[in-house]
């Protein structure tokens, strides 16, 4: 279907939607309602607002390759044809995106196959900047989630444990990737031992960290990712915001792509505060 009958069509389906709300007589509204997923309230009667844990994606947002991992090619444009259109070519690592279990396994979820349940989660934020601040290589230790847990109780079934390290504002900078003369990246991840204890004390989904990586910058074996994503739990990298949050009581919905047989992609997610 060319682009601009696919545009009528989508026109006419509106077109017929609103037509069917107008007549439908208000015995059904609850139904309608329903079936338009205006089921928020609920989650709106627990939450204050809403906060976006993204970072915008353009073709400058450093990668861990160091090479651009976005590419937008308009393919039709307002002037000549009535309408906007790009082509896009992304690396599935690119700005704030989820690692998909099969990221680091051989036969995990794919970016698709995550349940949906698992996408929305109780947001649980370790707070390591100020050891980050003296340290780029920090790591997120069993100790820091034990000051966590000793602050806020338990960690929640589905949870997802963010690092906030306070890397979020360098990303426009060097210091993000923070190249050494050794080369080696420098910033800060989670330290497998960490991953380990919330893998077995714990109902913990997913990880998430402020900076490129779940393993720390300097990391040659990736044992963060080894440990954690074959287990079927995902990973969030790039992710900023998390100096808005609380600590404790968030709830992070992941709006994760859902291309077939995908290792991850870039995601657009909130936090209903
Ligand atoms: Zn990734």
């Amino acid at each position: 279907m060319c682009d601009i009958c696919v545009i009528n069509s989508v026109k006419d389906r509106m077109l017929s939607r609103r037509a069917f709300f107008a007549s439908a007589a208000a015995a059904t509204a609850g139904a309608a309602a329903l079936a338009t997923g205006a089921t928020t309230p609920a989650m709106a009667a627990g939450h204050g607002g809403v906060v976006d844990m993204t970072h915008v994606l353009d073709a400058d947002f450093p990668t861990y390759f160091g090479v651009p991992g976005f590419e937008a090619t308009q393919a039709f444009n307002f002037k000549e044809s009535g309408f906007n259109l790009f082509n896009l070519a992304i690396n599935e690592h690119t700005g704030t995106h989820i690692d998909a279990p099969l990221h680091f396994s051989a036969d995990g979820q794919s970016v698709d196959e995550i349940p949906v349940s698992n996408l929305v989660c109780p947001l649980a934020v370790i707070d390591i900047a100020a050891k980050a601040a003296e340290n780029a290589d920090a790591q997120v230790t069993p100790d820091d989630i034990k000051a966590w847990t000793d602050a806020n109780g338990p960690i929640p079934d589905g949870a997802c444990i963010a690092m906030h390290s306070g890397w979020a504002p360098k990303v426009g900078s060097e210091g993000f990737r923070n190249v050494g003369a050794d080369e080696a990246m420098h910033f800060p991840g989670f330290h497998v031992e960490a991953a380990k204890m919330l893998m077995e004390d714990t109902g913990a989904v997913a990880l998430a960290v402020d900076t490129l990586s779940l393993d720390h910058g300097p990391s040659a074996d990736f044992a963060t990712h080894y440990a954690w994503l074959p287990t079927n739990r995902y990973g969030i990298e790039n992710l900023t915001g998390l100096d808005k949050v609380p600590a404790a009581g968030a709830t992070l919905v992941v709006g994760a792509p859902n291309h077939r047989g995908g290792s991850g992609g870039p995601a657009r997610i909130f936090a209903m505060v």
